[in-house]
């Protein structure tokens, strides 16, 4: 993907060293050359897998979750059944056949995928072939009723900042060139007005990370629920107030220098949930739960015990394994967590505690 690197050594040139969250953005999303926009990054040919590409249970269990809260609420009879992110829509497509079951609840839902890539866009097309779908770029366009929304491995594309503490001021992570290689540096010593809280809990060196688009993402989320009704369901690697360099590139399902080869690899950093938490209102936020054990306790157990029952050999191997992957705390049982946001007068969704 040299033509994005040129681009990146362009801007650099002209306008001094990146910040980390522009060269994110550049190289995640860029119209032309961005990871996102020119592939399917997922599954075994991709570059990484997510939940509901190794197992349909993650979906199902998630719709189920989603539907009982939608019951729960007094089953209204228009609402928005919302994904942020949704990758291959794979994740839609489990949650839509788990739901059918659920008396009405199909009729009442509105499709709205807020997705940014137009190549993966046209796979969750497919996906959802007959089924009505809108497609939005931003969450301030879902309409304005009752929201069941959805989001995995969505926050951790957002593009992030690095600060590394110097005194009670902040030297900022750029990326910047040296001999025609991109390298990463520190700025000056700048005040940050947005890390007055970290300044109790981090030590001079200390690596600290912000995400500027969590608050304006969340907000128009958060308002509907609160104000309507409805839910959310965030699932994510990451943890309550990060601390320390979580910025990491994959290819090929390798962890790679960040800086190798933009454009051609996966950026992510890990969540902050502190930071879904603080965006939360006017709606209610869960506790953060490992996925693991928001699984168990939806009945992931029982659920991959009746689909064993079909299958042999290689096949019930494989849905061991996945079913394992999904919640043993070895695996992504414990590296992830789920955050659920609910209207102040209700309980969070099935499988999460207020
Ligand atoms: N949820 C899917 C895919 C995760 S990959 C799964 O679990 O398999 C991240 C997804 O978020 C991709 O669909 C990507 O195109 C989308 N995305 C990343 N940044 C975005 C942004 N700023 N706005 C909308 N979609 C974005």
């Amino acid at each position: 993907m040299t033509a994005l690197l040129d681009h990146i050594k362009h801007q650099i040139r002209a306008n001094g060293p990146m910040r980390i969250d522009d060269y994110m953005a550049t190289c995640l999303l860029h119209p032309k050359h961005g990871y996102y926009t020119t592939r399917d990054p997922l599954g075994a040919q991709g570059d990484f897998i997510t939940a509901p590409e190794i197992s349909q249970m993650f979906g199902e269990l998630i719709g189920l979750s989603l539907a009982q809260t939608w019951v729960d609420q007094g089953s209204p009879d228009r609402f928005t059944l919302a994904e942020l992110g949704p990758g291959r829509g794979t994740l839609m497509a489990d949650i839509l056949r788990a739901t059918k079951g659920v008396a009405g609840f199909a009729d009442a839902a509105h499709l709205v995928l807020v997705e940014a890539s137009p190549t993966l866009r046209d796979i969750q097309r497919t996906t959802l072939e007959g089924v009505s779908v809108t497609w939005a770029d931003r969450t301030d366009a879902l309409p304005d009723q009752p929201l069941y929304l959805v989001a995995n491995e969505f926050f951790d594309a957002l593009p992030i900042r690095q600060f590394v503490r110097s005194g009670r001021g902040w030297r900022e992570r750029q990326v910047g060139l040296q001999d025609d290689t991109l390298v990463f540096g520190l700025g000056p010593v700048l005040p940050q007005p947005s890390l007055a809280d970290r300044i109790e809990d981090t030590q001079d060196g200390d690596l600290v990370e912000d995400c500027a688009q969590i608050a304006p993402l969340l907000h128009p989320i958060a308002t509907r629920i609160a104000t309507h009704g409805g839910a959310a369901l965030i699932m994510d690697y990451g943890d309550w107030r990060t601390l320390g360099d979580t910025f990491q590139a994959l290819r090929a399902h390798q962890q790679i220098d960040p800086l190798a080869s933009p454009g051609d690899c996966d950026l992510t950093a890990h969540v902050d949930f502190e930071k879904l938490a603080l965006a939360a209102a006017p709606a209610r936020y869960s506790r953060v739960t490992p996925q693991g054990v928001f699984l168990e306790r939806l009945g992931i157990t029982q659920r991959a015990q009746s689909l064993a029952g079909s299958l042999r050999d290689g096949a019930l191997e494989a849905h061991i394994a996945a079913h394992r992957r999904l919640t043993h705390p070895s695996e992504m049982g414990n590296l992830f967590k789920v955050m659920g946001l609910f209207p102040p007068t209700q309980t969070p969704p099935p499988g999460l505690e207020p």
